[in-house]
């Protein structure tokens, strides 16, 4: 039975992928009474969100980059609670431009100290709106979206030269939607995300997804690649990697973004806080995150400090894929996998790889609920005589 209620012959499942979408889709069809196996070809489970202390150091680190968990969604936070102890976390990020240190998301700080000014919300608001395209259509692109909501002189500082290293295109090629990410504030609420719930997972994202994979009713294999389609072992199939590799990419690879990162170690603290973007174009790396900042709880740290600058670039065959692009060819090709993934039998696919969706970890979480609510009613609607 699953938490709608419904009594389901068990099947056996196989779960590619023992990230968050993997972890959370496996146990729902678990606890639903299924037998599961989950397969990842990486040695640890939690797929980016790993964390994991640094072997010089002791430090946790968000080994994928870094990793603040926020929701507005009271079942996800419920979820997240049951196996971890959440940390409430106020995430607050610098931004290095023009030599000078600024508060980002984009507030009332940030505006009056980037033009000099001393205004009030209100006298921000009529400043940046003097400054700011206008248009009757929905913004065409991230470079539209930021001249209309912010103006030239925010947009050139904060935002194309990051935006260029982090996609690797020009901010008029992509989404409007990436901006909309970021709230601009005309007060001085510097807190990054505006979400009701924002916290970190005490013992890290690696001990919550092990105890969400901690049921009798699944295996875990680690280290194992997963090609071709659905096991002879297995009645169904939950797929969680890269969409196009599911099909060998014969129609031509879906673009990703994928990071490399350089770690030094400062002693004490090297930056005074998690993460600081580097906005300038002609500084290499997009951001240094100081990893013990996501740990206050465990103390001060005495000895060194290990930090990671951040640089990203396009994704290789053979590099993981971080973040999906989703440029015009990309959803084009987006949508013919899509249309043969809808008619692949006994397989479901999810999760940010998956579905090739910008998703946030909550969001990842939701949509694996979701899923295994859907996996699990069909099953239960094929059983009626
Ligand atoms: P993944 O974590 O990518 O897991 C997929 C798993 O499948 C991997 O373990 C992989 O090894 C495995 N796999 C793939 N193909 C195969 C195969 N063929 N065989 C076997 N195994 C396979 N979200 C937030 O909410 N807050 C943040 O601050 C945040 N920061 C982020 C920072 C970065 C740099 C990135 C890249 C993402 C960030 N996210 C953040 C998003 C978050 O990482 C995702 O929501 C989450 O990881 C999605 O989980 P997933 O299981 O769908 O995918
Ligand atoms: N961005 C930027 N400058 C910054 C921070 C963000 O130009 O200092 C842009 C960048 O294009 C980024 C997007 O805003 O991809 C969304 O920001 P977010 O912090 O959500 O980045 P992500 O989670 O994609 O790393």
């Amino acid at each position: 039975m699953d938490g709608s209620g419904l009594r389901v012959a068990p099947r056996r499942v196989r779960v590619v992928g023992a990230g968050l979408s993997g972890a959370v889709v496996a146990r729902a069809l678990a606890d639903a009474g299924h037998q599961v196996t989950v397969q990842d070809e990486r040695p640890h489970v939690a797929g980016n969100c790993h964390t994991a202390r640094d072997p010089a150091t002791g430090v946790m680190v968000h080994v994928y980059g870094p990793h603040i968990f926020h929701t507005a969604n009271p079942e996800v936070w419920a979820y997240v609670n049951r196996f971890a102890e959440m940390v409430p976390f106020r995430h607050r990020v610098k931004a290095v431009a023009g030599g000078q240190v600024y508060s980002l998301p984009i507030n009332l700080h940030t505006i009056n100290q980037l033009f000099g000014r001393a205004m009030s919300p209100a006298e921000a608001r009529a400043f940046l709106r003097a400054r700011c395209e206008t248009g009757e259509e929905a913004p065409r692109s991230f470079e539209d979206q930021a001249l209309r909501l912010v103006g030239q002189t925010i947009y050139t500082t904060f935002f194309r030269g990051y935006t260029r290293k982090q996609w690797g295109v020009d901010p008029d090629q992509l989404p409007a939607s990436i901006l909309k990410r970021l709230p601009l504030r005309f007060d001085y609420d510097d807190a990054y995300f505006d979400h009701p719930h924002q916290a970190l997972p005490r013992d890290g994202y690696t001990a919550m997804v092990a105890r969400i994979l901690d049921h009798p009713g699944i295996r875990l294999r680690l280290g194992q690649p997963f090609r071709g389609r659905l096991p002879q072992d297995a009645d169904h199939l939950v797929y969680t990697g890269p969409l196009d590799r599911y099909f060998d990419r014969d129609l031509g690879p879906l673009g990703y973004r994928t990071l490399d990162f350089e770690r030094f170690e400062g002693p004490g603290d090297v930056q005074g806080t998690a993460v600081v973007n580097y906005c300038d174009e002609d500084v290499p790396h997009t951001r240094i995150t100081e990893h013990r900042h996501f740990s206050p709880w465990e103390g001060r740290v005495q000895g060194a400090s290990p930090c990671f600058r951040e640089y990203s670039r396009a994704c290789g065959p053979n590099d993981i894929p971080y973040y999906p692009l989703r440029l015009l060819d990309d959803r084009r090709r987006l949508g013919q996998y899509s249309e043969r993934a809808a008619a692949e039998r006994d397989v479901t696919f999810v999760g940010r790889l998956g579905t090739y969706a910008y998703l946030d970890m909550d969001r990842a979480i939701e949509r694996a609920l979701d899923t295994a609510r859907a996996i699990n009613l069909a099953w239960a609607q094929e059983g009626k005589p």
